[in-house]
């Protein structure tokens, strides 16, 4: 069992002030495979300091010096790839084969695109007669899922860093270890005390806490809609800045000239990735009313393709839920379906045949939604797919556009042109053309209750950066 008893505050490894730890479960075995430290008020308060005393040395440093710690987080992480997939693996319950490439392999790939940013960014430009500065935020609390664990860290540890801030980080209690490994890779890599600090444990204590934080300039947070007010809420106590990537209920619209099984097969990939715990997952798919019958068959057939089982085997494409909790939420989730009247297609409530152990659900479709079913309007994030017919065009684009999230979708076309000015009508963050793929210099975010504020790439330094505007006497 992996035990990580204590904090990583101020350059070292601190016993924690908290009398108790964290169990992690292993959701494929329902057994516990590691145990963390559960930190205190008192622990932020550390690290908070820790953090306040780094500031500024590292924001001083030159780009260039900041870009190579994050090249040697980038190596340090390369280096460890597979025991962080397997990690992840053994808490999310994603696949493996996904889990390398995605929980492992995208972080890395991150972290190496903002030690590349730094060569060219550009802190300074003048306008007229101001020197326009871009000036780190300072100190940053962040405050993390479990679903994409380190990615979701690397995209505001490295961005901040970056920029010139100091970090605390909060990771979630469901899927802690692989942020502890980053933590030892932060430790051989030599940065200077107190820039990185990591603080594990429950929400409404050190996340809290964090968010309350007077010493705090920002809170960058990645989570469910209802924390994300609440933690908005607490920032706006000491006018923090905050970043709020949320949840959401993503549409792929199939224009009528699509090539449907393409169509399909991408969007119930995209749907049952990491069993459903995505974020961008694309839950709802729309298709025009006369194409309903043959959509409706290629997916259950694509569906048949994702038999849930042991995520540790090269093979399998669809691993349990995160927890039991969560198991019980879709299930109950998949009974509203029922009771509204949706037509379930395949799947349903009951656990897959042959898996009583671990936190299994069945794939699970539904056919002739109603877009104003609580499956189609609420983000169930699970392996739940609900399908929509539509009747023109624009019924589709209302449709898309009618739950209260906006953070991704997704338009299918033979014609490009006719895609892309559908794309521009999407109310949402992002949205992918054909299955185009993701691309990490992309701004990454939500409108609406899918929160706001951009990660990745330039825009995702800018969150980090305040602007200084000093004026120049003229000559
Ligand atoms: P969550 O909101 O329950 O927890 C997220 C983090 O907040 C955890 O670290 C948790 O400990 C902490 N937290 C919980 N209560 C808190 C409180 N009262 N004060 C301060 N911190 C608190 O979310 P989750 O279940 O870990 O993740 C799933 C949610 O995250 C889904 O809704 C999903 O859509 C969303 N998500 C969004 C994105 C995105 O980029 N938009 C990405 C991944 C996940």
């Amino acid at each position: 069992m992996r035990s990580y008893p204590k904090h990583y505050i101020n350059g070292r490894w601190a016993p924690s002030n908290g009398p108790q730890s964290i169990a992690v479960v292993n959701p494929t075995t329902e057994t516990i495979v590691a145990q963390v430290s559960c930190g205190t008020a008192g622990d932020i308060d550390l690290a908070v300091a820790a953090a306040k005393q780094a500031l500024p040395h590292w924001a001083e440093r030159p780009a260039a010096d900041r870009a190579d710690y994050l090249r040697t987080l980038h190596q340090g992480l390369v280096d460890r790839a597979d025991v962080i997939a397997l990690t992840i693996t053994e808490e999310v319950g994603m696949p493996i084969k996904l889990a390398k490439r995605i929980q492992a392999g995208l972080p890395a790939a991150v972290m190496a695109s903002y030690a590349e940013l730094l060569e060219s960014f550009s802190f300074e430009t003048r306008i007229g007669n101001s020197l326009v500065l871009r000036e780190p935020v300072g100190v940053v609390g962040c405050i993390t899922p479990w679903n994409y664990p380190l990615h979701q860290a690397i995209a505001k540890v490295a961005a901040a860093l970056a920029a010139g801030c100091t970090v605390v980080l909060k990771p979630s209690e469901l899927a802690p270890s692989c942020i502890f490994i980053l933590a030892e890779i932060v430790a051989s890599a030599g940065f200077p005390d107190g820039v990185f600090n990591l603080v594990s444990g429950n929400g409404k204590v050190t996340g809290e806490a964090l968010a309350r934080h007077q010493d705090v300039a920002m809170l960058s947070f990645t989570g469910s809609t209802r924390v994300g007010r609440h933690i908005a809420e607490l920032a706006a106590g000491g006018v923090k800045r905050t970043a709020l990537e949320l949840g959401g209920k993503s549409a792929s619209v199939v224009l009528d000239d699509a090539d449907l099984a393409r169509a399909v097969k991408g969007t119930v990939a995209s749907c049952f990735l990491n069993s459903g715990q995505t974020c961008t997952a694309l839950t709802r798919l729309l298709v025009p009313a006369g194409l309903y019958p043959q959509a409706a068959r290629l997916a259950v057939e694509i569906a048949g393709g994702y038999a849930p089982g042991d995520p540790g085997l090269e093979q399998t494409r669809l691993g349990p839920l995160i927890s039991a909790d969560q198991k019980d939420r879709v299930c109950s989730f998949i009974e509203k379906g029922l009771a509204e009247g949706a037509e379930l297609l395949c799947g349903g409530p009951e656990p897959p045949a042959g898996l009583d152990v671990g936190f299994f659900v069945s794939p699970t479709i539904f056919g002739r939604v109603n877009p104003e079913m609580s499956i189609a309007r609420e983000e169930i994030f699970g392996p739940v797919l609900s399908i929509i017919s539509y009747d023109t065009e624009d019924d589709a684009l209302q449709i898309a556009n009618s739950t209260p999230y906006g953070l991704s979708g997704a338009v299918w076309s033979a014609d490009q042109e006719r895609a892309l000015i559908f794309a521009k009508r999407m109310r949402s963050g992002q949205v992918d053309i054909n299955g185009a793929p993701f691309n990490i210099l992309a701004p990454f975010g939500g409108v609406g209750q899918s929160g706001y504020g951009r990660e990745l790439g330039a825009f995702g330094l800018d969150e980090f950066l305040e602007y200084k505007s000093i004026q120049l006497p003229q000559k």
